[in-house]
């Protein structure tokens, strides 16, 4: 095992997200079949051991800091949208085995990766799919059905939330993470949180270790069923922002 761990263990608690001994190898395994996958399918430009620790890894913890404390211990249903490797999602599986979660992309070789990840971490309870977030969303059983969402670096907010919103259930929220332009993406994404029943509960700004970037944290609460319209049909989202 390479010696950054113990020093990400660190870095972890300091964020306030304790990690077990057994959670610390779980990453460590996680990071080791990325690099190896990695080599074949081009799924990360981050494969560094301390790089990807901090702006992989860490940065996933970040979302868990922002939850609110009663959904960490139940057996939750999450989706990641636009998941790639599998961050935020993984990380967050890994902290959080019991919860059910369901890690979304629109690229096979990714989803490929993420289902032989989830079976080699033993997170038996959670899956990637392969589609696009605006037809899944269309499907009855995800859409309005998960307690939670997340998202990370998939898209502008007015986007994102179109992406997003719609797999979330009346009373969950949608936990997504912005770099430095976030404040002005939040404040065109008034018409888009409008039409999609979201409402910004709280937001939070961090910063990464090792300078390695702003976070901006935002915390949505769904508060109705998503309206027929939405999401619009793949690519509109995209094309035609609602902002
Ligand atoms: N969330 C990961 C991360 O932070 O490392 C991946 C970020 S990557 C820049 C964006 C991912 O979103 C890509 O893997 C892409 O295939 C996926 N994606 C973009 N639009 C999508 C859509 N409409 N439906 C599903 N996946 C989508």
């Amino acid at each position: 095992m390479s010696d950054i761990w113990p020093w990400f263990q660190q870095a972890a608690a300091e964020l306030g997200v304790p990690v077990t001994d057994a959670q610390r190898d779980a990453f460590a395994r996680y990071h080791e079949l990325l690099v190896e996958a990695n080599k074949v399918t081009n799924l990360t430009r981050i494969v560094d051991d301390r790089d990807a620790a901090v702006k992989h890894y860490l940065d996933s913890m970040l979302f868990l800091g922002q939850l609110p404390a009663e959904l960490h211990e139940r057996p939750l249903k999450l989706v990641d949208v636009g998941a790639g490797a599998g961050i935020p999602g993984i990380p967050l599986l890994i902290m959080r085995p019991h919860w059910h979660g369901l890690l979304v992309d629109s690229v096979g070789k990714k989803v490929q990766f993420m289902n032989e990840a989830l079976e080699a971490l033993g997170l038996s309870n959670s899956r990637a799919l392969h589609g696009r977030a605006e037809e899944l969303a269309r499907e009855p059983g995800h859409r309005d059905g998960y307690d939670l969402g997340v998202a990370r670096a998939v898209a502008a907010l007015p986007e994102l939330l179109e992406l997003c919103l719609p797999f979330v259930k009346p009373g969950g929220i949608l936990l997504v993470s912005k770099g430095a332009k976030g404040a002005e993406e939040l404040a065109s994404a008034g018409p888009a949180l409008k039409a999609l029943h979201g409402r910004l509960r709280s937001q939070a700004h961090l910063a990464l270790p090792d300078g390695a970037g702003e976070r901006n944290l935002y915390v949505i609460d769904k508060h109705d069923r998503t309206p027929a319209g939405y999401p619009r049909k793949p690519g509109i989202p995209h094309r035609k922002p609602l902002c």
